[in-house]
């Protein structure tokens, strides 16, 4: 059962092998049980997943949409009404929002059923999940070990199959990153492919939902139920809509994959390098032919979006103020105190460290020197990407510099950040990227990067779907969770 694709268990729930109620019975089973060891949820659902399932079950027998009665798991930083979306913060640990955000609404209406909300690092500033006021999440394939972030309890969830698919967000990398270190698949969509209401905001020029689940296949179908436009959200693109097309064969030619080749030869552990290699091979020994790319700009990326994103979260988080929104001091002698308090209590040292860079960056007498260039590079690598997909359909390099690191192992900022310097050029210039499981080095999972032209999703999860369709590297379950 933990095995089957989303398709695989929509075509047993219409042909009535198994019920709505079966099904989600063995996930929430599951979420419960694995959860003491992997804390990868902060809540789980009774009541709402208990309707939802009379209702797909109803469904079912009428025109159902592909997705009714599957299980899903948000992060929880989408907003779910009347149900708590604490952001791993505690300025947000009461937090019930009036309304769903636009991925929730949407999937609700396919007739998913949400089984509870996963855990992330604080405001989903992060790469490991240790900046959760929830505490940290462990690694399906080693529990001493950190899943990535910031989206890492959807991708430890997935994981350890306690759910079958989960959403994310990716601001620079936190879909990708734990897809990775976790041994899942995880796409981040071109900016303003998904509707960003109702996501709470940490950099609203980087931030999107995205889809973590085993396969492309899995992705790319709850990724078509959540995305186009949104009149609530104006970054939402005036696109036509897009489904997911499955490609019938594992056939590549044609197919042009421009490999970062520096990003790839760079590559300090000799063990990612080498299953970085191999997955290139097979793509080429599928049809692909392969070309040199170099993005001359893409190493300032990582100093640029720390520039960036706190910039934009010192503004974004201004809003917590322990008046409207978040945790309210108990001990205010004045309203300049309640401020002061209630946001010193509320948040994490993470989170306060980026709201002090970026008030800095855009105080007066600094922002040209910072803002503004960092501005720049961020055009400068766009048009790197854009030169790049003159010569190619997609591109193909490393997700993460390593392997799923011990948690504590990164006590200082800067070192996490650099966990960041292959995801984060993608985001800055906005571009559809996923991250696909290839192997496992010493019992670990690694996985490579695809990343496509800016609204053509269709093209990498067609990639990564044609090399699983000859891989099993995505099935692969850690043993303690079988
Ligand atoms: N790790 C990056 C950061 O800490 C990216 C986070 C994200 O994509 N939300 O900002």
């Amino acid at each position: 059962m933990i095995n089957l694709s989303i398709r695989q268990m929509a075509d047993m729930l219409t042909t009535k092998q198994i019920s709505v109620q079966e099904l989600n019975g063995v996930y929430h089973d599951r979420a419960r049980q694995f959860n003491d060891r992997t804390n990868a949820l902060i809540s789980v659902y009774e009541e709402l997943c208990a309707r939802e399932v009379m209702q797909a079950q109803d469904l079912l027998g009428k025109a159902a949409h592909p997705l009714a009665g599957i299980p899903l798991i948000h992060k929880d930083l989408f907003c779910t009404r009347g149900q708590t979306t604490t952001c791993g913060s505690n300025m947000l640990e009461h937090f019930i929002p009036p309304y769903d955000a636009t991925v929730v609404s949407r999937l609700s209406a396919a007739g998913m059923i949400t089984h509870g909300k996963a855990n992330m690092d604080e405001f989903a500033m992060g790469s490991s999940n240790e900046h959760s006021a929830y505490g940290p999440v462990a690694n399906p394939w080693d529990l001493s070990r950190v899943p990535g972030g910031s989206s890492g309890g959807s991708a430890a969830a997935v994981a350890a199959r306690m759910t079958p698919v989960a959403t994310g967000t990716d601001t620079g990398g936190s879909i990708r990153q734990p897809a990775a270190l976790c041994g899942i698949t995880g796409i981040k969509p071109s900016y303003g492919r998904v509707s960003r209401y109702g996501m709470v905001a940490f950099a609203s020029s980087l931030d999107q939902g995205g889809v973590l689940a085993p396969a492309a296949d899995d992705c790319g179908l709850v990724l078509s139920a959540m995305s186009g436009h949104d009149p609530l959200d104006s970054t939402s693109a005036r696109r036509p809509g897009w489904a997911w097309q499955k490609p019938e064969s594992a056939d590549l030619t044609g197919v042009k994959v421009g490999v970062i080749q520096d990003w790839v030869d760079g590559l300090q552990d000799e063990a990612i390098k080498q299953l970085t290699l191999q997955a290139i091979e097979t793509l080429k020994a599928q049809g692909a032919s392969l070309i040199d790319i170099h993005l001359p700009h893409a190493d300032l990326a990582v100093s640029a979006y720390y520039v960036l994103a706190p910039a934009e979260c010192s503004s974004n988080l201004s809003r917590f103020d322990g008046v409207r929104f978040g945790h309210q001091t108990a001990q205010a002698q004045n309203l300049e105190d309640l401020y002061r308090r209630s946001r010193s209590e509320g948040f994490g040292e993470e989170v306060k460290r980026r709201i002090m860079i970026g008030t800095w960056a855009l105080s007066s007498g600094y922002y040209d020197a910072y803002y503004l260039k960092a501005q720049k590079i961020r055009r400068l690598i766009s048009d790197d990407f854009r030169q790049a997909f003159d010569q190619c359909h997609v591109l193909a390099c490393p997700v993460s510099p390593e392997l799923a690191f011990k948690h504590g192992e990164k006590a200082d900022g800067v070192s996490m950040y650099q966990a960041d310097q292959f995801t984060i050029p993608a985001s800055l210039a906005g571009l559809p990227c996923l991250s696909m499981p290839i192997g496992h080095a010493a019992g670990l999972p690694v996985g490579l990067q695809l990343i496509g032209r800016y609204y053509d999703e269709q093209s990498i999860l067609a990639v990564a779907d044609q090399y699983q369709q000859l891989t099993r590297h995505h099935l692969q379950v850690p043993e303690a969770f079988l």
